[in-house]
């Protein structure tokens, strides 16, 4: 489809155009961002300064969160203004929610200049291209993948640590989610160039990488290898210099005792288990098509812990499916506690137009949902706390990042993740050297809060390690402006490692 554009977007350059990606959305939408960063400067865009108006504003939408279209065309409201007065500015819609509605984004703001679905990211720059030549708005959306998107340039945010897709689509059919309709059936990607990635991040100097899919434990099943992601995860033990795997999501219902092998066998993959529960009420997860109950669930924790102690587990709840009754809901809360989460997204269900959930009899009034949420949250909250009371004296090597927290200024402490991926701010005793974001630091844990901890070292107690991922840290902000870094406690830090969901 197309519409006819003002001329704003008629402007020949002379200097490289300059470009922003605003991303709504999980860690898929995370990655593919940074594809579309990745494109974008192979094409010669370059990323615009903070605080300049940019050339092009590209906007990697979702559909599954709350609200997304009414954010989104918020944005694009706003921007109409900035478009006018920027002469030769250029905006493109991406994402799940450009896949779903489609040709509706440009009748609604025909002030944007290209729609892109989730299949064809590598299309963007010809997109763009093609409507500035054009002077028309371009929407083209493949309903199935042309290109694995993995073989896209990328442009990641932080070199230490990087994301590699493994599979993208589902073949689940839950009737709260739009992911089946939009992202297609699964694809996965052949395990000789997942590995190929691997290496190539490492080989540029990253020492933790995270295998990305949206049911990472059904990976084989398009070439009919039950045992490939536990095969995935072991060949990701051997890979020199990656010191740390990680990976989101598996599906409860496909988790199979190979994966906790090699999770328990593999040195670099870490204690972590990120496994969506959704609901405690079987009732409930019969009508939201998830095709486990809670025991098996339970069970899959119990024999995570035998084989990995210090396994760290987190998940992912919504609260308020239509006909969740507070018996229902009770029941969240009993798997909740036994289950012992060390953090938990929680939602509050809301209708996503075009899921089966969406039109279900007794949807459940917003009050009551608000009202159960607050209980989860509660319950959540502290045992979040205690679980993380458990680490205090505990010492831990952390994998230093670039974005401290939020009283870093008054507190100058630095921020890092230890293996179970638990954050932690840790102050760097006087006379001792400070890390780069990528760095290893090994410290005692001091003191511990719902949602972090706390480490104030002295300097016997503190231990640098410095790694192949700071040095590269500093080549890359070198390139980037001119000057190798060390982060100061109290400077402006980076943009960190995406967190989705309400309770990181
Ligand atoms: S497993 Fe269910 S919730 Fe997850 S992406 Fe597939 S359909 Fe959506």
């Amino acid at each position: 489809m197309t519409s006819t554009l003002s001329d704003s977007a008629q402007t020949p350059e002379t200097s490289p155009r300059t470009y922003e990606v605003r991303t709504f959305g999980c860690q898929m939408n995370v990655h593919d961002s940074e594809r579309m960063s990745g494109l974008l400067e192979a094409n010669g865009y370059v990323r615009a300064e903070e605080g300049t108006q940019p050339d092009l504003v590209v906007f990697n939408t979702c559909a599954v969160r709350e609200n997304a279209s009414n954010r989104l065309y918020g944005n694009l409201g706003q921007l109409a203004p900035v478009k006018r007065a920027h002469k030769g500015m250029q905006i493109a819609v991406g994402g799940c929610l450009a896949q779903k509605d489609q040709d509706a984004i440009i009748e609604k703001a025909p002030w944007v200049d290209v729609v892109f679905g989730t299949h064809n990211i590598g299309a963007l720059p010809t997109l763009l291209e093609r409507a500035r030549h054009n002077h028309e708005a371009q929407a083209e959306l493949l309903e199935s993948l042309e290109v694995f998107p993995s073989t896209l340039p990328t442009k990641r945010d932080h070199v230490y640590s990087g994301w590699v897709s493994i599979s993208v689509g589902c073949n689940n059919t839950c009737t709260f989610c739009i992911v089946p309709s939009l992202r297609g059936k699964e694809k996965d990607r052949r395990p000789g160039d997942i590995l190929a990635e691997v290496q190539a991040l490492v080989d540029d100097g990253a020492i933790e990488v995270t295998l990305l899919g949206q049911n990472v434990n059904s990976y084989g099943v398009e070439f009919g290898d039950r045992q490939a992601f536990s095969k995935l995860l072991r060949a990701c033990g051997e890979i020199e210099g990656l010191e740390r795997v990680r990976f989101t999501s598996p599906h409860p219902a496909m988790f199979t005792d190979d994966v906790i092998d090699a999770m328990a066998e593999t040195p670099n993959v870490m204690p972590v288990l990120h496994m969506p529960l959704q609901s405690g009420s079987d009732k409930v997860l019969k009508d939201m098509r998830r095709s486990y109950r809670s025991k098996k669930f339970l069970n899959i924790l119990e024999k995570v812990r035998e084989r990995i102690p210090n396994a760290v587990i987190t998940t992912d709840i919504i609260v308020g499916f239509p006909g969740e009754t507070e018996e229902d809901f009770q029941d969240t809360l009993k798997v909740v506690e036994q289950a012992r989460f060390s953090s938990a997204f929680t939602f509050q269900y809301s209708i996503r137009p075009g899921t089966p959930a969406a039109t279900m009899e007794n949807q459940i009034p917003k009050e009551v949902v608000q009202e159960r949420y607050e209980r989860l949250i509660a319950l959540q909250d502290r045992i979040a706390g205690e679980e993380n009371r458990k680490q205090l004296g505990k010492t831990v090597e952390l994998m230093v990042v670039a974005e401290a927290g939020r009283k870093a200024e008054q507190t100058h402490r630095l921020s890092g993740r230890g293996p179970d991926q638990r954050l932690v701010h840790f102050s760097v005793p006087e006379g001792c050297e400070t890390p780069r974001p990528g760095d290893m630091v090994t410290v005692p844990i001091t003191e511990a809060g719902s949602f972090h901890l706390i480490s104030d070292p002295t300097a016997e107690q503190y231990q640098l390690r410095r790694t192949r991922a700071g040095d590269a840290w500093d080549r890359s902000q070198a390139d980037s402006c001119g000057t190798g870094t060390t982060q100061v406690p109290g400077a402006p830090v980076g943009l960190g490692m995406p967190t989705i969901g309400l309770r990181p």
